[in-house]
């Protein structure tokens, strides 16, 4: 494992993901920026999140709704707006 990464959600050099964990540019900010520990937490609390709001994800206003979420809660940048 590298150990220069740096998650920039916790500041811990925790692993980093070994493959995006999402396709597109957003999976590949979450791989560089995130660690293995923060995805973990929001995997659980996605669970939450879905169930709260009873989401439908084949529906894409809620897969909308999901991604904000995901993006508040790991602290993403707004750049991968997708
Ligand atoms: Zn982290």
């Amino acid at each position: 494992m590298t150990t220069d990464f740096t998650c920039s959600r916790c500041n811990k050099s925790n692993d980093p993901l070994g493959s995006p964990p999402l396709g597109g540019e957003l999976g590949h900010q979450i791989q560089q920026q995130i660690c293995q520990s923060c995805w973990a937490e929001w995997v659980q609390q996605q669970v939450l999140f879905i169930n709260h709001y009873a989401l439908q994800p084949a529906d894409p206003e809620d897969r909308k709704k999901l991604r904000e979420a995901m993006k508040e809660f790991l602290g993403l940048t707004p750049a991968a707006n997708q």
